[in-house]
């Protein structure tokens, strides 16, 4: 029966350690869960293999042939998971009630339980068009197993998919755009001096807040914008502050990290000219500081145009209205290597808290909904 096979998988998916490795020191990597996954597919009969991206970080794929189409509809789901930190029992699966609590429950190991679920179902089955089950690392952090899976794997498949389905948590919904996202740094350069002679150095910390009260004009200007119809507005704030090195010292350094949050509608110049009038603003305050910013990492937000393999998907699900997800997403990674993506996902709460949970009803909805979809072809 389903609903157990999805319970067993999404409790074995949980009890191993999947913390990114780069965002808490309790991370071991995604070895361990790729190879499960892998022998899944294995013992099922189907092609399967594993990529060590990095030391310890893995991808795992499956592919398998189309019976009656060539082709191919990509499925993905990122097996890495955030930090557990206060967290109970983060590995042990807890049912309570229509509850399944644990870390990556909800984003997003059910999405993955809910890929070995379709490959039990498509063993014994005849499967109309190829099916591509594919499971990366580190979508928490940098994507370096979304970036190698487009680099690395999506070329070797006979044709391009024709759909990307990405199951992060969207309760049911079908997400078709999610913002994009760039990391800024701005450093401040000052000299050192004895507190009470200040005359002697250069304050970088106090320029600081030329920058802050710009960034805020700027937040300010873009909830004044043009709404996103699902996207809502373009936001950013600042992310870490840091600066000086004892109470009694005159700050010779400061540095001011800060997130932009992109809609698809965005031109990067107008992100650009914004870091420009940061900058500005620095540079014409009070004092001999210097200020320099730096991009430290960016993301591209995606729009996926409706066609007719979503809308058939939208015909299957019940709720039929399209969703805009806030957050980021390996899919913005597909959809720029011209594979429409879109995403869909069960029901829950708590992504990234300590009381993560997913619902097992919405799991087996997702999971059927999932199968017709590809039965329709
Ligand atoms: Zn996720």
């Amino acid at each position: 029966m389903v609903e157990s096979k999805l319970i067993e998988y999404l409790s074995e998916l949980v009890a191993i350690n999947s913390v990114n490795p780069n965002l808490s020191d309790q991370g071991q990597g995604e070895k361990e869960i790729a190879e499960y996954i892998h022998s899944h597919f294995k013992k099922l009969g189907f092609d399967s293999h594993i990529f060590e991206v990095a030391k310890d970080r893995c991808n795992t794929t499956s592919f398998i042939a189309g019976k009656k189409s060539s082709m191919v509809l990509l499925m993905n789901g990122h097996i890495d998971t955030v930090g557990i930190e206060d967290m109970d029992s983060p590995f042990i699966l807890r049912q309570d009630g229509d509850r399944l609590y644990g870390r990556g429950a909800y984003d997003m190991l059910a999405g993955c339980a809910i890929q070995m679920c379709l490959a039990d179902f498509f063993a014994v089955n005849e499967n109309p068009i190829s099916l591509v089950f594919t499971f990366v690392c580190d979508e928490e952090d940098k994507s370096i197993g979304m970036d190698h899976l487009v680099s690395h794997f999506l070329p070797t498949l006979p044709t391009r998919p024709f759909l990307g389905i990405f199951m992060e948590p969207t309760e049911d919904q079908i997400g078709i755009c999610h913002k994009g996202y760039a990391w800024y740094q701005l450093k401040i350069s000052g000299v050192a001096a004895h507190g009470s002679r200040p005359e002697e150095g250069v304050n970088a910390i106090f320029p600081l807040q030329y920058a802050l009260s710009k960034l805020d004009e700027i937040n300010t200007r873009l909830s004044t914008e043009e709404a996103h119809p699902l996207l809502g507005h373009a936001t950013l704030h600042p992310g870490i502050i840091q600066g000086g090195s004892a109470y009694s010292v005159i700050a010779a350094d400061a540095i001011l990290t800060w997130e932009r949050r992109t809609l698809p509608s965005e031109n990067p110049k107008k992100i650009q000219q914004e870091v420009e009038q940061v900058v500005a603003a620095v540079s014409d305050a009070p004092g001999n500081h210097e200020v320099s910013v730096t991009q430290l990492f960016n993301r591209p937000p995606n729009q996926t145009r409706e066609d007719e393999h979503i809308k058939r998907f939208s015909n299957i699900v019940k709720d039929k209205s399209y969703k805009g997800m806030s957050y980021w997403a390996d899919s913005a990674l597909a959809a720029k290597a011209d594979i429409p993506s879109i995403l869909f996902g069960p029901s829950g709460h708590g992504a990234h808290a300590v009381d993560e949970w997913v619902s097992k009803s919405s799991m087996i909805y997702c999971y059927n909904s999932l199968k017709d979809l590809i039965l329709s072809y």
